[in-house]
């Protein structure tokens, strides 16, 4: 490779301090000591005198042995404070098995399969028994080992000797999973999320476990998404207990201070942009544990209560108006976006997924609900508040957006989580349209009113109760005597159109 000629030897040969390897550049995998001046020949075609400076360069660097980095483990362990992934090496998409004490990796199903017959002695099946799972390997051929970060292993990694280098880093990890560093108060919080609100967020797909073990995971390095969980957790309890006012009174306490401490790092990280692919797994969770709990304190006359418009918040002009919520749901991936793939491989991904817009139910059923919303927006009740050409179509985009909506909520059913009440119309609406609902127009506070036949679906989970009321009445109050009439005459059309 003549090009390779001009590397300086510290460019092709990555020196990674940490571990104590050098990766070559070109390749993307570590080269074992003893190994350089061959891989130089062989692979980069370089000849002895033009090897000279680059194994020159690398015998003045302190390196590990191979077998001090590997072990005599299957899977290497990563320190729960080291960086992932691993600079220089690509990251693959991998899967690990979900036995407890297992944790095996490897990179198919069917080697997957496989390990299953021959070490759990049944065919496993996916989902249940392995999950997708970003994985590295520094070296290639047969020192090939894969690894990945403790925080994204959702079982444990299997560690069989007690004196091993990694002992004191899996003491560091059992101390977070019995919660020895927090407060009694919040251990208790921690454990109701652990037992319960966990739950709250998973989506269709059925991704409990992963609220209940991976996220918690993440949260021990990540002090927004740890302070998040514990506010969620705090306000769960509030809503779903009954119990002494002195109880409440702390539990209110707690869900006030740990949503604010939870906003400020949180504010903060996205400011400095997420610098690593763990910082940005804190993110994607963190943005649905605050969407939960922006559901649950809207409009509600608490500490922590919002009167914004739902979508649009007139004092977030660097949100380009929209309500904080919506804009982290809609912009959550930009706020990562150097590390999407590595959470698009990992535990996460599933959380990407849930985000994508459904099959819109269009029938006989949806153009009728359309039909009606539409005719509404002519109504004489709006004389007096005229808008231009190009307003008009912004108007009917989100009109017909939501009668979809209306019609696929409905095929839901009891089905329908929050997530899919978010994508199913919030996702999809225009700036200006939002900007409409800023500026607390008649004929916007009418279809984010009629938004409220959906989000009544949601009223059995405690984060939504009495949620769409809220909002119902909130529009209600920005609205005259005859768009109120118009408003009340639209939504019994509209329930006889989905019986
Ligand atoms: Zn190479
Ligand atoms: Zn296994």
């Amino acid at each position: 490779m003549e090009s390779d000629i001009t590397i300086q030897p510290q460019e092709l040969l990555y020196y990674n301090k940490r571990h104590q390897i050098i990766i070559c550049t070109s390749c993307q995998y570590a080269i074992q000591p003893t190994a350089l001046d061959r891989h130089l020949k062989e692979i980069h075609a370089l000849h002895r005198h033009r090897r000279q400076p680059y194994t020159d360069y690398a015998a003045r660097l302190p390196l590990k042995h191979p077998s001090e980095l590997l072990g005599t483990r299957s899977s290497i362990i990563l320190g729960e404070d080291e960086d992932f992934p691993v600079p220089g090496l690509p990251v693959i998409s991998g899967l690990q098995c979900l036995d407890p004490g297992c944790g095996h990796l490897c990179v198919s199903v069917k080697r997957m399969q496989s390990h299953w017959k021959a070490e759990h002695h049944k065919s496993g099946c996916a989902a249940l028994d392995w999950q997708s799972v970003p994985l590295q390997t520094f070296f290639r051929g047969n020192l090939l080992r894969y690894f990945t970060h403790p925080a994204l292993s959702v079982v444990k990694l299997a560690d069989s000797s007690p004196e091993s280098p990694d002992h004191q880093i899996r003491a560091k990890h059992d101390a977070w999973e019995s919660h020895a560093d927090l407060a009694e108060s919040d251990k208790s919080l921690l454990a109701h999320y652990l037992q319960s609100t966990h739950l709250s967020l998973a989506n269709r797909h059925g991704n409990a476990r992963l609220w209940q073990i991976s996220v918690p995971r993440i949260a021990a390095s990540n002090s927004f998404l740890r302070h998040g969980i514990l506010a969620l957790s705090a306000q769960h309890r509030l809503n779903t207990e009954q119990g002494q006012s002195t109880d409440r009174q702390r539990l209110m306490g707690a869900a006030s201070e740990h949503h604010d401490t939870a906003m400020a790092a949180f504010q903060a990280s996205i400011d400095a942009k997420p610098s690593s692919a763990l910082e940005c797994h804190g993110v994607i969770a963190f943005i649905h544990v605050y969407t939960l709990l922006y559901f649950s304190n809207y409009g509600k006359d608490s500490p922590s209560g919002i009167e914004d418009l739902f979508l649009a918040d007139a004092s977030r002009p660097d949100l380009g108006y929209l309500s904080p919520w919506l804009h982290y749901v809609r912009h959550g991936c930009h706020l990562v976006c150097g590390f999407w793939d590595t959470i698009g491989n990992g535990p996460l991904a599933s959380l990407a997924a849930s985000w994508e817009i459904p099959i819109m139910i269009e029938d006989e059923r949806s153009s009728r609900i359309a039909t009606i919303l539409i005719s509404a927006l002519d109504h004489d009740c709006f004389d007096g508040y005229r808008i231009s050409d190009q307003l008009q179509d912004v108007y009917v985009q989100a009109t017909s957006e939501l009668a979809l909506a209306i019609n696929a909520a409905q095929e839901f059913g009891s089905a329908l989580t929050i997530w899919d009440a978010i994508r199913l119309w919030p996702l999809t609406l225009s700036l200006d349209f939002v900007n409409e609902v800023k500026k607390e127009t008649p004929r916007s506070m009418i279809l984010l009113a009629c938004y409220c036949i959906i989000l009544e679906k949601l009223g059995d989970a405690w984060f939504a109760e009495g949620l769409s009321t809220r909002l119902f009445s909130i529009t209600c109050t920005k609205l005259n005597k005859g768009q109120r009439e118009l408003l009340h005459e639209v939504t019994q059309r509209i329930t006889s159109a989905l019986r």
